[in-house]
This record gives C-alpha cells, structure tokens and sequence, in this order.
C-alpha cells in the first residue's frame, strides 16, 4: 500500500494508473463504517485510494478540531487488511496549496438543517472535496449513508459542476444496539453512551408508526422526539422528514408516494451525533 504525503507523490501514484479507480475520503480513526466503504470500493473492479485529512475549514473555532480523534497507525494497518492500493495523507499546508481564495458553495443546501447549526460546515466540506476530486481523479466516490445530507449535498455538487465521477452511497454501519458507528462516539462517557442508543429508537418508533400508516411529517418528529426525551436526550438541533433524494420539504407536510427520510441532530453531553433513515 503506498503512502502518498503530498500532492506530487499523489500525482506520480495517479499516472500509473489503469482503469478504474475508486475513492474513499475520510478523516481518520477509522472503523467498521469506513471500512464497508472500503469494502464496497473494493468489490469494484479496479484500484482503491483513500485520503485521512481532518479538514479544518469543516469546523467552527468552537468546534472539536484540536480533539478530533488522530489514530493514524492504528488506520494504516485496517487500510492495508481491507485491500486498499493507495492513501492520501496530506498535512494541512499540503491540501491548501495556494492563496485559498476559492471556496465552493451548495446553496440552499448547505444552509438547510446541519448547515443552520454549522453555518460553515458544508463549504469546507463541499471545497475539500472538490480539491481532492482534482487531484485524484476517481472514477467513483463512495460515501456514507451516515453523513446523509453531506452524501446528497456532494451528489448535487457534482451533477452542477459536471464532475466526471459517480457517486456511490454505503448503507450505515451500527453497533449491536443500534448506534450508528462515528468516529465521535469515542467521546461519549458509558452513561451518555447508554443514552445514544435513543437516536436510533427514535429513528426506529418513527419507522414503526410509518409503517402503522401515519403520513403526517409532525406527528412521526413528535413521535421522534418522545423516544428522544425519555432517553434524557433535550439537546436536539432538529428533527425532520424529507425527500429522501433532494432533503426538499414535504408538500402539505405529508408523505406522498416516495418514501422519505428522517434525519435528526442532537448533542448527549458535549458530543454532537446525526443519524437518519428512509420511512419505508
Ligand atoms: P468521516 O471520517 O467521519 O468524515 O467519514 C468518512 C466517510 O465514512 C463518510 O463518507 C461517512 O459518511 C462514512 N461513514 C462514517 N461513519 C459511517 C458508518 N457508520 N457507516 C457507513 N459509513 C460511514
């Protein structure tokens, strides 16, 4: 597996090249949600790359950027056992090359539901990405239904810029009780951990109650937010139902034909978690 540090590393790896490539973006201190990615990827004809970069301009000065979880031999032995040909581990100073004048922008997407709690957020997310898909130049990408806004947020970035590369959404990874697997749970003290697993009842009691019949957007989040507080999670930045394919409101309020999603943000102790699944 080569370890690529800098851009004209990356480029000298790239050249050699043929056929299809495949592209796994991440953050580091990886997990078995990564690694079904990486699985995925590999099932695909052709090489696999993967990048570990936690990428400053995703994160407001209040945010965790410093704590950010950095377990990077630890991740470069799950790389090599999942089969990945290559990975990209720029520094800071590597990925932001020139002046940084440029920032890419997904609007009003990026300003909808995580973007009105991290108003920065998606830009960071959407420019880095679009830097890396430069520089890389993959046939596909494969990204988290986990980060669900981020993966539709990064499908409409490339159809509006016409980016040569297919989009590929994984299906989430959970723990045994149903916690979606994030780098972040590391921070959760065993109590709020017990807590957590709230997020994923709730998601599952609006599933249940879909399946009862109920159409109506604000009784499924009421239902959403019960299972929430009796977990004793109050912290609730949103929870919404949506167009599973666009994050666009429901008309009327009520689900339609399609089967939407339900995406929720909430914070147990000082840890931010997402999470979401289609009503079906
Ligand atoms: P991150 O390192 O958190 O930026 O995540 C890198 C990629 O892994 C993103 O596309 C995430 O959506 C994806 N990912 C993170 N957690 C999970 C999970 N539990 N299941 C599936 N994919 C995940």
């Amino acid at each position: 597996m080569e370890w690529l540090t800098d851009r004209a590393m990356l480029q000298r790896w790239r050249r050699q090249v043929q056929g299809q490539l495949a592209f796994v973006p991440t953050m580091g201190a990886l997990h078995e949600g990564h690694l079904r990615l990486l699985r995925a990827a590999r099932e695909s004809p052709g090489r696999v790359i993967a990048s570990i970069f936690v990428n400053p301009t995703q994160f407001a000065p209040n945010e965790d950027f410093a704590r950010y979880p950095r377990t990077l031999e630890q991740d470069r032995l799950l790389l090599q056992e999942a089969g990945c040909d290559a990975v990209f581990v720029p520094s800071v100073a590597e990925m932001y090359h020139g002046s940084g004048q440029t920032r890419v922008q997904v609007e009003p997407l990026g300003s909808d539901l995580c973007g009105r709690f991290r108003p920065t957020h998606f830009q960071g997310v959407a420019t880095v990405v679009t830097i890396l898909l430069n520089l890389v130049r993959p046939d596909r990408l494969y990204l988290g239904c986990k980060d669900y806004q981020q993966l539709i947020l990064l499908r409409q970035m490339v159809a509006d810029l016409a980016l040569p590369v297919q989009v590929l959404g994984v299906e989430t990874v959970r723990e045994a009780d149903g916690l979606a697997m994030s780098s972040r749970n590391r921070y959760l003290a065993p109590e709020e951990r017990a807590r957590a697993v709230g997020v994923a009842q709730a998601l599952a009691a609006a599933q249940q109650a879909r399946r009862a019949g109920e159409r109506r957007v604000e009784v499924l989040q009421a239902v959403a937010q019960a299972v929430l507080a009796r977990h004793g999670i109050e912290q609730v930045d949103y929870v919404a139902v949506r167009d599973a394919a666009t994050l666009a409101a429901l008309p009327e309020g009520v689900i339609g034909d399609q089967d939407p999603v339900m995406l929720l943000a909430v914070r147990v102790g000082t840890t931010r978690l997402i999470d979401n699944r289609i009503l079906a």
